[in-house]
């Protein structure tokens, strides 16, 4: 595959046009006030509503940031409106809907919302690549704003300079500026495009041989001054990246604060983390000044995720020395849903509504398909602490899968097992951000809800020693605890809950009074001790180092990320496109109901004294046979809206 545009610039004038080279002097020491506007990771969050409870939500989704832009926009002369990536994925309106396979051939409802929106630019996140490149290239093709992505490459050359990008590096926009007295001068905007380097290898199988990717501060470094050459007077990045502050690597995925270093920068709008900047959140970070909005003095602003804020940079520039430059800054995130207990969140904009009311229409009826049924409710809200129902039901549809799959090519003397995390476990998706199936019919929405990623089945052979540190790895969730009464937070905040593997077909313990192997990057702290993994069997017999498996799991854990290690090539025994939400449905159309609640998994090896708190969603309330059975005592709810437990371990 060629690129498109290849070093083609993308030059867009949407306000009065003009010709640069024939436009009247501008006086030194013009002042003009320019506001950015950054929307990110949205994730498809078009309309307020969940698709998997089948509710209405108040608190995020695109229409109601529309009304954020509409009045961020009246508020200022000089107004651009970027979004920094992660658009395209993420709820069945974008994962099911929107997919040719299911019918859809109309324009791609996201960018009907972004053109409606009308944005000046936007990049790339590493979720645009979930549908393949093709895929891809025709949805941006519909875009009447230009994409930039300066480190997605078709081709690799030896050095950067016989690189082929797959998007246009950078773009140039071509504006006017109104000044403090109301007088027009034309300025140019260059906006370059950053997505993460683990990109290729997260989404390997439509990635592998057809895009590589360079870091992103070299690149910065690299593109800015060609930025600046071909006559940008401000230089934007749209970096798809949060703000980490362990040294920086040529691979880093969360470069913000490095590339925030890169001279000849004006403003960052950041992503990807699906965090908000500026928050207090980041109070204490070398390099970050909250109260400026800036990262080591380049304005910056993230704008959570979902919809759920409005990033605002405003700059304010002097023309001095023959061009326009920056000489203060403010960064803002605007909520939908304002802080304060009584406020309302911003409404929904209805003509954007009624737009996407095709969509819309279209993904009530495909989420409301009857799959089966279950006479038990299945929910995440204990996934951390030992239920695995939720998660059972993929597991037992990834193994399923892997005898239709393989068939003859699977060895009938080796055991099949089956390793998932469970999604939705609240955290920066908040208190309401479980997976809860009532007992009763289950619906396509309840897969989706289930498994609310487009990932992949991947195959694996594995033994009984990589196994063990396959769940040692995910054990990092956990904090270590101590044999004292008092109540000890339960998770490890470094390492998101989505890491927590279980594997199906082995049962085991945790023994959280020894501490974690590795940290939330997969260093490993030591691999002395006995670790945290007791009581490791397969069918009651204990796993030997050198006993063999086959195991099913996702793209994303077989090519490494987070705590875990990528597999081996020789390791890979089936990898393709088959999603594993649609194994999920077709599981439970092909199979009874489901009754009897399954056997755990695993659970915390005893210590007898010791409690842990943990917090939960509010929902968990509803079922008292669980509470009651693991002894927990509702000590209320957090600041936040979660509901705190504590636990006997
Ligand atoms: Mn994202
Ligand atoms: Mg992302």
């Amino acid at each position: 595959m060629t690129g498109l545009h290849h070093r083609k610039q993308f030059v867009v004038s949407l306000n009065d046009p003009f010709d640069c080279e024939t436009t009247a002097y501008i006086p030194e020491g013009t002042c003009a006030e320019l506001r950015i506007l950054e929307t990110t990771d949205v994730h498809a969050n078009l309309l307020s509503y969940d698709y998997h409870a089948d509710r209405e939500v108040h608190t995020y989704g695109l229409t109601r940031i529309a009304t954020l832009i509409h009045r961020a926009r009246g508020e200022r002369d000089n107004v651009l409106l970027f979004d920094n990536g992660d658009y395209l994925q993420g709820t069945p309106l974008s994962d099911l809907t929107a997919q040719p396979a299911n019918g859809w051939e109309s324009e791609h409802p996201v960018i009907t919302a972004m053109n409606a929106l009308g944005y000046d630019a936007a990049g790339l996140g590493n979720h645009e690549f979930n549908f393949g490149l093709p895929r891809l290239l025709e949805v941006i093709s519909q875009a009447d704003f230009p994409v930039t992505c300066a480190n997605a490459l078709t081709h690799l050359g030896a050095t950067p300079e016989q690189d082929v990008s797959l998007m246009p590096p950078y773009v140039l926009l071509k504006r006017t500026l109104v000044d403090q007295s109301g007088a027009s001068h034309p300025v140019t905007i260059g906006v370059l495009g950053l997505v993460p380097p683990q990109t290729a290898v997260w989404d390997q199988f439509h990635l592998a041989d057809r895009l590589w990717l360079r870091g992103m501060e070299e690149t910065a470094r690299r593109v800015i001054p060609q930025m600046r050459s071909a006559g940008a007077d401000l230089v934007v990045v749209l970096a798809h990246a949060g703000i980490d502050s362990s040294p920086a690597t040529a691979m880093m995925e969360n470069a913000a604060l490095p590339l925030a270093q890169v001279p000849g920068l004006d403003a960052m709008l950041a992503g990807h983390s699906h965090q908000v900047f500026p928050n207090q959140q980041f109070e204490n970070m070398s390099g970050v000044d909250l109260e400026a909005g800036t990262l080591h003095g380049t304005p910056t602003v993230m704008a959570g995720f979902r919809g759920s804020h409005l990033g605002v940079i405003d700059l304010s520039l002097h023309f001095v020395d023959g061009r326009w430059r920056v000489t203060s800054s403010k960064s803002e995130a605007r909520p939908v849903q304002p802080t304060q207990a009584d406020a309302c969140p911003a409404c929904e904009d209805t003509s954007l509504s009624q737009k996407l009311a095709p969509a819309h229409r279209a993904t009530m009826q495909l989420t409301q398909q009857p799959l089966g049924r279950s006479e038990m409710p299945l929910h995440s809200y204990l996934a951390l602490v030992g239920q695995s129902n939720s998660v059972q039901i993929v597991t037992r549809a990834q193994a399923a899968a892997v005898r239709d799959l393989l068939g003859d090519r699977l060895d009938p003397d080796l055991p099949v097992l089956s390793a998932s995390a469970s999604f939705k476990v609240g955290e920066r998706g908040g208190p309401n951000y479980y997976s809860d199936v009532p007992a009763g019919p289950i619906f396509l929405r309840h897969s989706a809800d289930l498994y609310p990623f487009p990932n992949a089945l991947c195959v694996l052979h594995t033994d009984g020693a990589q196994l063990r540190d396959w769940l040692e790895r995910s054990a990092t969730v956990f904090n270590t605890i101590r044999c004292t009464p008092s109540d000890q937070p339960l998770r490890n905040a470094d390492v998101p809950g989505h890491a927590f593997d279980v594997i199906d077909g082995l049962t085991y313990q945790i023994d959280l009074s020894q501490p974690a192997r590795y940290d939330a990057k997969g260093n490993a702290y030591t691999t002395d001790g006995p670790g945290r993994i007791r009581a490791l069997c397969h069918r009651g017999q204990p796993v030997r180092d050198a006993d063999r498996f086959v195991i099913a799991t996702n793209n994303y854990r077989a090519f490494g990320g987070g705590p875990y290690k990528a597999a081996s090539p020789e390791q890979i025994l089936f990898a393709g496109n088959v999603p594993i939400v649609d194994l999920i449905a077709d599981h439970i159309r092909t199979s009874p109901p489901l009754s009897a609640t399954p056997a755990p998994i695993w659970q915390f090896a005893p210590q007898p004294g010791a409690r842990v708190v943990f917090d939960t969603g509010p929902g968990l309330r509803a079922y008292g046979g669980d509470i009651a059975a693991r002894s927990l005592v509702d000590l209320g709810d957090t600041d936040a809206g979660f509901a705190r437990f504590s636990m006997p371990l």
